[in-house]
């Protein structure tokens, strides 16, 4: 009984201590998806209380947004998007909401790529979806454009947390460290692959970035018109594209059905290399809870099948 109660009033003291030196409210962060929740956790540490709404292996393309999120947004301090029209469901969330809050777009300031065709498909059940646009708005898939997420990250913290200010930029500076450890990384593996053996097939295009960067040639199912009025993805054009380029693998992806890309798989005598982690991070038991985890495992798997083979 008496260590208990010791343990009390010992416990009391620190706890006591440890709010004392803290601040008295933390910074109110909602971020849209789980992989700027990630880049949100690593820039504000212990200073913020964060809520990514989009969460892991999920899709936000065709986020259904819940009450819950629309309180988190009248209650947030910071709200982190990404822009280029990826969050389609922010518009009426964030008018409904009626926050407050900064509204930082995350994708500022980088220099974006053009959806050639206006937009790019999505498949579910059999049909194609098109998900217009007029840029690319998976830029994350560069480590280089990630940098300039954490830099317009530690800004937004910034302006709205003027005390907490030198902490983010320590923090984002620490992790801009560790990106390009990981930009490294990653040349350093597409190096070692025979050069014509660059050649990947995803399920959709979100690899644009990673392309360009790194020199993988990302190929993905387009969509046709059918009778019915209603896209379904162009697997003959996608099958001759394979054997033209000499596409060595194709993948899977986490926020995508893959019986598209085992049937293409089937017609193109290639079977299915592993999954590939594009518009969201795995949960904490996966192989990409993290976006440096991620990025990692990505290259890892792209480098694995082409370099089998
Ligand atoms: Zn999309
Ligand atoms: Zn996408």
């Amino acid at each position: 009984m008496r260590d208990w109660l010791q343990c009390i009033a010992a416990c009391s003291a620190m706890t006591f201590a440890s709010t004392f030196a803290a601040q008295a409210e933390p910074l109110n962060v909602v971020a849209t998806f789980s992989i700027i929740g990630d880049f949100a956790a690593e820039v504000g540490g212990e200073r913020i209380a964060l809520k990514a709404l989009v969460g892991p292996d999920s899709d936000s393309h065709v986020y259904e947004p819940r009450p819950a999120d629309a309180m988190a947004l009248a209650q947030a301090d910071v709200v982190l998007t990404n822009g280029l029209e990826f969050e389609g469901f922010m518009t009426r969330l964030i008018a409904s909401s009626g926050t407050q809050a900064e509204i930082a777009t995350l994708t500022d300031g980088i220099e974006t790529m053009e959806e050639p065709g206006g937009g790019h498909y999505h498949y579910n059940n059999g049909q194609a979806i098109f998900h217009a646009g007029a840029h690319d708005p998976h830029a994350w898939q560069s480590v280089a454009n990630a940098k300039a997420y954490v830099r317009n990250i530690a800004a937004a913290f910034c302006a709205a947390d003027a005390e907490g200010c030198p902490v983010y930029e320590i923090n984002a500076t620490r992790y801009a460290d560790a990106l390009d450890v990981l930009d490294a990384e990653i040349r350093g593996l597409v190096a070692t692959l025979p050069g014509d053996r660059r050649t990947v097939v995803v399920a959709h295009n979100a690899f644009r970035y990673f392309e360009v960067a790194y020199g993988i040639h990302f190929l993905s199912p387009q969509g046709v018109s059918t009778e019915s009025e209603a896209a379904a993805a162009d697997v003959a054009g996608l099958i001759r594209e394979i054997r033209e380029t000499g596409a060595a693998a194709i993948f899977a992806e986490n926020i995508s059905d893959t019986r598209l890309l085992e049937r293409i798989a089937a017609e193109a005598g290639l079977t299915l290399a592993g999954t590939l982690y594009s518009d969201a991070l795995s949960g904490p038991e996966g192989p990409a809870p993290t976006y440096l985890a991620m990025m990692r495992h990505n290259a890892g798997v792209i480098a694995a099948a082409l370099d089998a083979i």
